[in-house]
């Protein structure tokens, strides 16, 4: 700690300066990114557990900065919501997720493939969403009942009310709606009962604890509640063969991982479509 005058004091050691620096020099980076063509978009397939076949895909967004290299999500998504930037990217990544679905679904065998898109809270709290949404599908020509929007309970805890009335207009346009990270938050189940959602994830903090034999009664309970409620169940992040195991005959509908494939380059994700393994 130093004293600053004036009787205040700044406790300011070298590490926080580095991230001051740090943020700065990704906030100024982020501002271009978009103009600058640095955004793209990859594609982790859905696959279903009996048989592996894709049914769709996950668009995640991927930024390389020239200056910074690539920078995760989780970093530059939360800068974007402070700098206003996420209205833009979020319209843009709707488009081109929009775009490469209904490009996919003319290939043979493409037909009845899914599209689901990240929606932060930022971005469900904006009145531009719905208007953003309606224009990515007329303007790539998707089905609505194609494109998924997760959302987590993060987005929904800030204003229920707002975030309920958001949804039912969502839904109105035909959209089907996931909740994502299922049971990380703190009232998953309250928000089951006040908001109408099509496909739960469960979150890959609760795959991770499937180890051997003996499925995880929390895992069992929330694949049981998803299919009591009628919602399409997909498991995120399976990397083992036992956990793929241990779903398949718990009987979740679908999953996505590391086991069955990483995010892909979209060309990689439209090869997929065309030459499905072991076909
Ligand atoms: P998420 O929606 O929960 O996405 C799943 C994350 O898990 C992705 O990380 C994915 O690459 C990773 N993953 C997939 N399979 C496995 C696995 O088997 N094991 C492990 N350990 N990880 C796996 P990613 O791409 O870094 O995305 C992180 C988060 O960033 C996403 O979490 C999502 O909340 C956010 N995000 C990504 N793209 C977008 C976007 O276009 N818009 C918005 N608003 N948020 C996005
Ligand atoms: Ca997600
Ligand atoms: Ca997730
Ligand atoms: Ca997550």
């Amino acid at each position: 700690a130093k004293s600053a005058g004036r009787g205040r004091v700044v406790v300011f050691d070298p590490s926080m300066r580095a991230a001051v620096v740090e943020r700065r020099e990704l906030e100024r980076e982020l501002q271009g990114a978009l103009a600058g063509g640095q955004l793209r978009l990859v594609y982790q397939p859905v696959v279903e557990l009996d048989g592996s076949t894709v049914v769709g895909f996950e668009a995640l967004l991927r930024w390389t900065s020239p200056s910074l290299g690539p920078v995760p999500p989780d970093r530059f998504v939360p800068v974007a919501e402070d700098l206003d930037l996420i209205g833009e990217i979020g319209a843009w990544v709707l488009r081109e997720a929009c775009t490469a679905a209904a490009r996919w679904r003319r290939l043979p065998g493409g037909r009845d493939l899914t599209m689901a898109v990240n929606v932060s809270a930022v971005q469900l709290a904006s009145p531009d969403l719905v208007g953003q949404i309606a224009e990515a599908l007329a303007g790539s020509g998707l089905p609505a009942s194609a494109l998924v929007l997760e959302v987590t309970e993060t987005a929904l805890v800030r204003d229920p009310d707002a975030a309920a009335e958001r949804l039912a207009a969502l839904r109105a346009l035909g959209v089907r709606l996931a909740l994502d990270d299922f049971g990380t938050g703190y009232s998953s189940l309250s928000y089951l009962r006040q908001f109408t959602v099509d496909v739960l994830k469960i979150d890959r903090s609760f795959i991770a604890t499937i180890q051997g034999a003996h499925l995880p009664p929390i895992v069992r309970g929330l694949i049981d509640l998803g299919r009591t409620l009628d919602l399409e169940i997909v498991a995120e992040g399976v990397e083992l063969e036992v956990q793929r195991d241990q779903l398949r005959a718990a009987r979740c509908d679908l999953a996505q991982g590391y086991l069955f494939d990483a995010p892909l380059e979209a060309g990689a994700a439209e090869r997929l479509v065309l030459h499905p393994a072991g076909a």
